[in-house]
């Protein structure tokens, strides 16, 4: 037995100690370390009084804490240095001069003094104050300093506050991360030991920090109430991200069999990715093409291994949170760009634009508080407000179309004008391209998610403008079920199946078919075997998903019939609820072809 297992087995609880936590499993997996937990909330800062003599004291105690904090900043700088490169690195020495900054620590030191109050409301003030003026500045550039402001002020509140640090640097043994909420930009660190799995009390089946977690192969469960308070730091926790479980305290003989488990998930994949070379092909011959989503260039190397045949989904804001709070220059764009690209072609792969706002990102990105984000300025719409950035990522798509089949999509469109102005903007831009005899593809592709119901609605309106059409069911779900898809609250309405949403995914095949453009699912919704029967009966020929679950929906396309799955859609869509749809699907897939049935417990 490896010395870890050993060490796991020797601190195992007893039958009695053992609890279970129920929550949602969003990325599947088995990981098994010691608790970490992560509490995010900075103590509130209240105003307090100081007496005159009191205050020297109080001087000094806010000097320590930026020293230390000074300290931690270029400790992290180096760390960063070593294992991403200097260009993220950067971000923490520019935090770090700000500490140093003189000015910064003079105004807080006059405020303790003149207003004779604590150093954490001095800072605080001086915060707030900061941050109005950077938000008050035309430039965007500055304006986005607003998120440093709140950063490097957060870290010197914790010093002085004396809220303890997790290195993780320092810890030699796996550990699972149990936090309230992670933010995707948290969840995008994670990709490195001794992480293993994480556990959070909010968040949703499709939230970003899910869909990141499986792109990093990272079992995670989320939506499990109170977690950060019924687990100790250093317990012993199990993360069964198949079935949402988190089982803290467990004993030798419960280990043993997880680990057993692991070891037969591995060999079950490794069986799968056997049908890596065969085509996605029904019965009756219709071929489905089955692409990728990913979110990080690294994950080109996955999304071969398991077979994909092209990049349906490259989330381009994940460029924009590795190098935030820096926005991407147009040379960082364009070099991702053309290496995606080329390393795909003579496949496709479509990048779509910035989808940021929203939940995703919101307070790293643009500093705006709404009150509803996700209604909000989001995806598209922000980025035609912020013309600047938004040209930046633009005009590197377009001179990375000269290297591949590149193909640009929009995300959140809601109507025809919307698509319109952009058009008109990317006109714009070619136009400049010319002018600097640029090269890029003339005949480049233009294409939208439907995401939005509206879009759906008027799917045969918006063919004639576009060039393809991608289904974002994730968030279609979420705005036609009126269900926050990072909310486990309502994570129970979150039905796929539902008559509502299996209508308007007709709809949009229906229309893409009449006015002969493709469309694709790029959806969560695209990744589940069993639903792929109702989705090739209504007509879809291309699904993009996560590249892990390329190789079971393949073997569900190969085991079926297009001929059942048009019946079986065909009956779907007389059904009233999601669940009489669902039993009758899960039904007639054991029916017809239980091996389907069999992979999607795998
Ligand atoms: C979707 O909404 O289904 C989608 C694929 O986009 P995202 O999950 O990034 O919002
Ligand atoms: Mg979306």
């Amino acid at each position: 037995m490896p010395p870890t297992d050993r060490a796991l087995k020797s601190s195992a609880g007893t039958r009695s100690d053992i609890r279970t936590y129920k929550g949602i499993g969003v990325s599947p997996g088995i990981a098994i370390g010691r608790a970490l937990i992560i509490e995010k909330r900075v103590a509130s800062v209240y105003r307090v009084p100081v007496r005159e003599e009191e205050i020297p004291g109080e001087v000094t105690r806010f000097l320590e804490a930026l020293e230390k904090t000074r300290d931690e900043l270029l400790d992290l700088k180096q760390k960063v240095s070593r294992s991403m490169g200097d260009e993220y690195a950067s971000i923490f020495e520019a935090h770090a001069m700000m500490v140093s900054d003189a000015s910064f620590a003079d105004k807080v030191i006059q405020k303790i003094e003149s207003e004779q109050v604590n150093a954490e409301w001095a800072l605080s003030e001086v915060e707030e104050e900061l941050q109005a003026r950077f938000q008050s500045f035309e430039d965007n550039y500055l304006r986005e300093r607003v998120a440093d402001v709140k950063d490097v002020s957060e870290r010197v509140l914790v010093n002085l506050q004396g809220i303890a640090h997790h290195d993780l640097s320092e810890i030699s043994h796996d550990v699972i991360i149990i936090a309230d909420d992670l933010t995707p930009s948290d969840t995008v660190h994670f990709n490195r030991r001794p992480i293993v799995g994480f556990a959070t009390e909010v968040g949703g089946r499709t939230s970003h920090t899910s869909i990141i977690a499986k792109s990093l192969f990272m079992p995670a469960v989320i939506g499990v109430p109170r977690l950060t308070r019924t687990i100790d730091n250093d317990e012993l926790v199990i993360i069964d991200g198949y079935e949402g479980t988190v089982m803290v305290n467990p004993t030798a003989a419960m280990i043993e069999e997880y680990q057993s488990r692991v070891t037969r998930h591995a060999e079950a994949e490794r069986k799968l990715l056997e049908n890596r070379e065969i085509p996605a092909i029904t019965k009756d011959n219709i071929r489905i093409s089955l692409q990728a989503n990913i979110e990080l260039p690294e994950e080109l190397d996955d999304a071969f291994k398991f077979g994909a045949e092209g990049i349906g989904l490259y989330r381009s804001e994940f460029l924009y949170i590795s190098k935030s709070p820096l926005l991407p220059t147009e040379e960082e764009h364009f070099e991702t760009y053309r290496t995606l690209v080329e390393a795909v072609a003579p496949a496709d792969c479509i990048i779509r634009t910035f989808d940021l706002g929203g939940k995703k990102l919101a307070r790293e990105v643009m500093g705006s508080k709404e009150d509803n984000p996700v209604l909000g300025l989001r995806a598209l719409r922000l980025c035609m407000k912020h013309r600047d950035m938004f040209k930046t990522q633009l005009r590197a798509l377009l001179r990375a179309s000269a290297f591949g089949n590149l193909r640009i999509m929009f995300p959140l469109v809601s109507g025809v004008q919307e698509l319109r102005q952009v058009k008109r903007l990317i006109r714009e831009i070619m136009g400049e391209l010319d002018e600097e005899k640029i090269a890029y593809n003339k005949n480049l592709k233009i294409g939208i998610m439907v995401e939005v119901p509206s879009a759906a609605i008027i799917a045969d309106i918006l063919a004639t403008e576009s060039d393809f059409f991608a289904i974002g069911t994730n968030d279609l779900i979420q705005y036609s079920l009126a269900i926050d898809r990072s909310n486990e609250n309502v994570s129970y309405l979150y039905e796929p199946l539902h008559p509502a949403l299996l209508r308007l995914i007709k709809g949009v095949i229906d229309a893409g078919k009449r006015a002969g453009i493709p469309v694709s699912m790029c959806g969560e919704m695209a990744a589940d075997p069993i639903y792929a029967t109702v989705l090739i009966g209504l007509g879809l020929e291309i699904f993009s998903m996560n590249p892990t679950s390329i190789p079971v929906v393949k073997n569900v396309v190969r085991a079926v019939r297009y001929r059942d799955c048009r019946r079986i859609a065909e009956i779907a869509l007389q059904k009233k609820t999601a669940q009489e749809i669902e039993e009758f699907v899960i039904e007639s897939v054991a029916m017809r072809f239980p091996e389907g049935l069999a992979n999607k417990q795998l």
